[in-house]
Protein backbone atom coordinates (compact mmCIF):
# COMPACT_ATOMS: atom_id res chain seq x y z
CA UNK A 1 0.00 0.00 0.00
CA UNK A 2 2.81 2.32 0.67
CA UNK A 3 4.88 1.74 -2.82
CA UNK A 4 1.26 2.35 -4.72
CA UNK A 5 0.32 5.48 -2.04
CA UNK A 6 4.27 6.54 -3.01
CA UNK A 7 4.15 6.67 -6.91
CA UNK A 8 0.97 8.29 -6.62
CA UNK A 9 1.68 11.09 -4.40
CA UNK A 10 4.97 11.12 -6.95
CA UNK A 11 2.93 11.86 -9.55
CA UNK A 12 0.91 14.72 -8.32
CA UNK A 13 3.62 16.33 -7.34
CA UNK A 14 5.50 15.65 -10.57
CA UNK A 15 1.97 17.10 -12.41
CA UNK A 16 1.72 20.34 -10.19
CA UNK A 17 5.40 21.09 -10.66
CA UNK A 18 4.83 21.10 -14.20
CA UNK A 19 1.77 23.20 -14.03
CA UNK A 20 3.65 25.99 -12.09
CA UNK A 21 6.65 25.88 -14.33
CA UNK A 22 8.50 24.40 -11.61
CA UNK A 23 11.76 21.66 -11.22
CA UNK A 24 10.83 18.61 -9.47
CA UNK A 25 14.01 19.04 -7.51
CA UNK A 26 12.38 22.56 -5.89
CA UNK A 27 10.13 20.54 -3.99
CA UNK A 28 10.76 18.01 -1.34
CA UNK A 29 8.26 15.54 -0.12
CA UNK A 30 8.49 14.99 3.60
CA UNK A 31 6.69 11.34 4.25
CA UNK A 32 5.00 12.37 7.92
CA UNK A 33 5.10 9.06 10.08
CA UNK A 34 3.26 10.80 13.11
CA UNK A 35 1.70 7.40 15.38
CA UNK A 36 3.33 5.13 13.08
CA UNK A 37 5.18 2.20 13.89
CA UNK A 38 9.11 1.93 12.53
CA UNK A 39 8.08 -0.88 10.22
CA UNK A 40 5.94 1.54 7.98
CA UNK A 41 8.89 3.84 8.14
CA UNK A 42 11.43 0.95 6.95
CA UNK A 43 8.75 -0.02 4.23
CA UNK A 44 9.28 3.86 2.90
CA UNK A 45 13.02 4.11 3.79
CA UNK A 46 13.52 0.74 1.24
CA UNK A 47 11.59 2.46 -1.40
CA UNK A 48 14.12 5.54 -0.73
CA UNK A 49 12.42 7.82 1.25
CA UNK A 50 15.06 9.55 4.05
CA UNK A 51 12.78 12.46 5.10
CA UNK A 52 10.37 11.89 8.12
CA UNK A 53 7.98 13.99 9.69
CA UNK A 54 7.66 13.94 13.54
CA UNK A 55 4.92 15.61 15.76
CA UNK A 56 5.40 14.67 19.08
CA UNK A 57 9.29 15.18 20.84
CA UNK A 58 9.63 11.94 22.55
CA UNK A 59 8.67 9.53 19.38
CA UNK A 60 11.28 11.46 16.97
CA UNK A 61 13.53 10.36 19.83
CA UNK A 62 12.49 6.84 20.05
CA UNK A 63 12.05 6.59 16.12
CA UNK A 64 15.26 8.70 15.86
CA UNK A 65 17.30 5.66 17.95
CA UNK A 66 15.73 2.70 16.23
CA UNK A 67 16.04 3.71 12.55
CA UNK A 68 18.66 3.98 10.10
CA UNK A 69 21.09 6.92 10.56
CA UNK A 70 20.59 8.54 7.53
CA UNK A 71 17.50 9.32 7.60
CA UNK A 72 15.84 13.52 7.72
CA UNK A 73 13.81 13.61 10.99
CA UNK A 74 11.85 16.53 10.69
CA UNK A 75 10.19 18.50 13.67
CA UNK A 76 6.81 19.76 12.69
CA UNK A 77 4.47 19.91 15.78
CA UNK A 78 4.25 22.27 18.42
CA UNK A 79 7.47 22.24 20.79
CA UNK A 80 6.96 22.70 24.38
CA UNK A 81 10.44 24.67 25.89
CA UNK A 82 11.31 21.54 27.86
CA UNK A 83 10.92 19.02 24.98
CA UNK A 84 13.52 20.92 23.34
CA UNK A 85 16.03 18.87 24.42
CA UNK A 86 14.63 15.90 22.95
CA UNK A 87 14.41 17.33 19.21
CA UNK A 88 17.83 19.44 19.19
CA UNK A 89 20.51 17.33 17.31
CA UNK A 90 18.00 14.97 16.71
CA UNK A 91 15.36 16.98 13.86
CA UNK A 92 17.43 18.34 10.93
CA UNK A 93 14.63 21.08 10.53
CA UNK A 94 12.12 22.08 13.62
CA UNK A 95 9.35 23.59 11.85
CA UNK A 96 7.44 25.22 14.37
CA UNK A 97 9.08 27.48 15.96
CA UNK A 98 6.45 30.59 17.15
CA UNK A 99 7.73 32.34 20.31
CA UNK A 100 10.79 33.91 20.95
CA UNK A 101 10.67 32.04 24.31
CA UNK A 102 11.07 28.41 22.69
CA UNK A 103 13.74 29.90 20.05
CA UNK A 104 15.79 30.92 22.79
CA UNK A 105 15.41 27.60 24.52
CA UNK A 106 16.66 26.00 21.23
CA UNK A 107 19.82 28.51 21.49
CA UNK A 108 20.49 27.14 24.79
CA UNK A 109 20.60 23.70 24.31
CA UNK A 110 22.67 24.02 20.95
CA UNK A 111 24.67 26.24 22.74
CA UNK A 112 25.37 23.08 25.47
CA UNK A 113 25.96 21.15 22.77
CA UNK A 114 27.49 22.80 20.22
CA UNK A 115 24.74 22.20 17.39
CA UNK A 116 23.19 24.76 14.96
CA UNK A 117 19.50 24.08 14.80
CA UNK A 118 18.22 24.58 11.42
CA UNK A 119 14.39 26.06 12.02
CA UNK A 120 11.20 27.62 10.63
CA UNK A 121 8.90 29.90 11.81
CA UNK A 122 5.22 29.12 12.11
CA UNK A 123 2.67 31.70 10.40
CA UNK A 124 -0.41 31.66 11.81
CA UNK A 125 -1.69 32.60 8.01
CA UNK A 126 -5.47 32.23 8.45
CA UNK A 127 -5.71 33.60 12.06
CA UNK A 128 -7.56 30.54 13.50
CA UNK A 129 -7.54 30.68 16.92
CA UNK A 130 -7.49 26.54 17.02
CA UNK A 131 -3.46 26.91 15.89
CA UNK A 132 -0.57 27.60 17.06
CA UNK A 133 1.78 30.12 14.87
CA UNK A 134 2.82 33.88 15.06
CA UNK A 135 0.17 36.41 13.22
CA UNK A 136 2.16 37.32 9.87
CA UNK A 137 2.89 40.98 11.18
CA UNK A 138 4.55 39.84 14.24
CA UNK A 139 6.91 37.46 12.03
CA UNK A 140 9.59 40.47 10.76
CA UNK A 141 9.89 41.38 14.38
CA UNK A 142 10.69 37.45 15.12
CA UNK A 143 12.74 36.62 12.75
CA UNK A 144 14.98 39.87 13.72
CA UNK A 145 15.52 38.84 17.45
CA UNK A 146 16.05 35.36 16.65
CA UNK A 147 18.40 36.31 14.14
CA UNK A 148 21.66 36.90 16.76
CA UNK A 149 21.03 33.90 17.96
CA UNK A 150 24.18 31.79 16.72
CA UNK A 151 22.68 28.53 17.23
CA UNK A 152 19.78 29.03 16.06
CA UNK A 153 19.09 29.77 11.59
CA UNK A 154 16.26 30.48 10.34
CA UNK A 155 15.71 29.06 7.19
CA UNK A 156 12.11 29.95 5.96
CA UNK A 157 8.44 29.82 7.10
CA UNK A 158 6.30 27.21 7.69
CA UNK A 159 2.11 27.02 7.75
CA UNK A 160 -0.39 25.21 8.84
CA UNK A 161 -3.26 25.98 6.44
CA UNK A 162 -7.43 25.54 7.69
CA UNK A 163 -8.94 22.06 7.26
CA UNK A 164 -11.20 22.55 4.11
CA UNK A 165 -13.08 20.37 1.55
CA UNK A 166 -11.49 22.14 -1.71
CA UNK A 167 -7.89 22.92 -1.42
CA UNK A 168 -8.14 25.87 -4.16
CA UNK A 169 -10.40 27.24 -0.39
CA UNK A 170 -6.34 27.83 0.78
CA UNK A 171 -4.61 28.71 -2.11
CA UNK A 172 -4.60 32.40 -1.18
CA UNK A 173 -3.01 31.43 2.20
CA UNK A 174 -0.40 29.73 0.40
CA UNK A 175 0.33 33.00 -1.31
CA UNK A 176 0.43 35.20 1.82
CA UNK A 177 2.76 32.75 3.74
CA UNK A 178 5.09 33.15 -0.14
CA UNK A 179 4.39 36.91 0.02
CA UNK A 180 5.60 37.09 3.31
CA UNK A 181 8.55 35.45 3.23
CA UNK A 182 9.62 37.50 -0.27
CA UNK A 183 9.34 40.34 2.48
CA UNK A 184 11.06 38.96 5.02
CA UNK A 185 13.48 37.88 2.37
CA UNK A 186 13.98 41.70 0.40
CA UNK A 187 15.05 43.06 4.03
CA UNK A 188 18.36 40.74 4.08
CA UNK A 189 18.73 39.98 7.75
CA UNK A 190 21.90 38.58 8.59
CA UNK A 191 21.46 34.77 9.74
CA UNK A 192 17.70 34.60 8.26
CA UNK A 193 17.18 32.90 5.01
CA UNK A 194 14.03 32.63 3.50
CA UNK A 195 14.27 29.92 1.07
CA UNK A 196 12.74 27.18 2.62
CA UNK A 197 8.10 27.43 2.34
CA UNK A 198 6.89 24.32 4.42
CA UNK A 199 3.24 24.55 3.03
CA UNK A 200 1.02 21.53 1.83
CA UNK A 201 -0.78 18.70 3.63
CA UNK A 202 -2.46 15.50 2.43
CA UNK A 203 -5.38 17.56 1.20
CA UNK A 204 -3.83 20.20 -0.47
CA UNK A 205 -0.02 19.84 -1.06
CA UNK A 206 -0.48 20.32 -4.90
CA UNK A 207 -1.48 23.88 -4.86
CA UNK A 208 0.37 24.63 -2.36
CA UNK A 209 3.38 23.34 -4.76
CA UNK A 210 1.51 25.71 -7.16
CA UNK A 211 2.06 28.36 -4.94
CA UNK A 212 6.03 27.70 -4.04
CA UNK A 213 6.20 25.14 -1.50
CA UNK A 214 9.61 23.68 -1.44
CA UNK A 215 8.44 21.22 1.42
CA UNK A 216 5.54 19.43 1.49
CA UNK A 217 3.99 17.38 4.06
CA UNK A 218 2.07 13.98 3.49
CA UNK A 219 0.73 11.86 6.20
CA UNK A 220 -2.49 10.13 5.65
CA UNK A 221 -1.73 10.21 1.53
CA UNK A 222 1.27 7.72 2.24
CA UNK A 223 0.41 5.61 5.18
CA UNK A 224 -3.20 6.06 5.84
CA UNK A 225 -5.21 7.11 8.08
CA UNK A 226 -4.07 7.74 12.21
CA UNK A 227 -5.81 5.77 14.17
CA UNK A 228 -5.40 7.92 17.43
CA UNK A 229 -6.97 5.54 20.20
CA UNK A 230 -4.60 2.64 19.67
CA UNK A 231 -1.76 5.19 21.18
CA UNK A 232 -3.64 7.38 23.25
CA UNK A 233 -1.90 10.27 21.58
CA UNK A 234 -4.42 13.18 20.52
CA UNK A 235 -3.35 16.11 17.81
C1 LIG B 1 -0.03 15.51 10.71
C2 LIG B 1 0.60 16.67 10.04
C3 LIG B 1 0.78 16.68 8.65
C4 LIG B 1 0.29 15.59 7.73
O1 LIG B 1 -1.09 15.62 7.65
P1 LIG B 1 -1.89 14.73 6.57
O2 LIG B 1 -3.17 15.44 6.38
O3 LIG B 1 -2.04 13.38 7.18
O4 LIG B 1 -1.06 14.69 5.34
C5 LIG B 1 1.42 17.78 8.09
N1 LIG B 1 1.84 18.81 8.85
C6 LIG B 1 1.69 18.82 10.19
C7 LIG B 1 2.21 19.98 10.95
C8 LIG B 1 1.06 17.75 10.82
O5 LIG B 1 0.91 17.79 12.16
Amino acid sequence: MIAENLAAVEKHIVDACERAGRGREEVTLISVSKTKPPEMIEEAYALGKREFGENKAQELKEKHALLPGDINWHFIGHLQTNKVKYVVGRACLIHSVDSLRLAEAIEQEGAKRNVVSKILLEVNVAGEESKFGIKPEETLALASQIAGMPHVQIQGLMTIAPYVENPEQNREVFRRLRELSVDIGSKNIDNVSMGVLSMGMTGDYQVAIEEGATYVRVGTGIFGERNYHQNGSNT
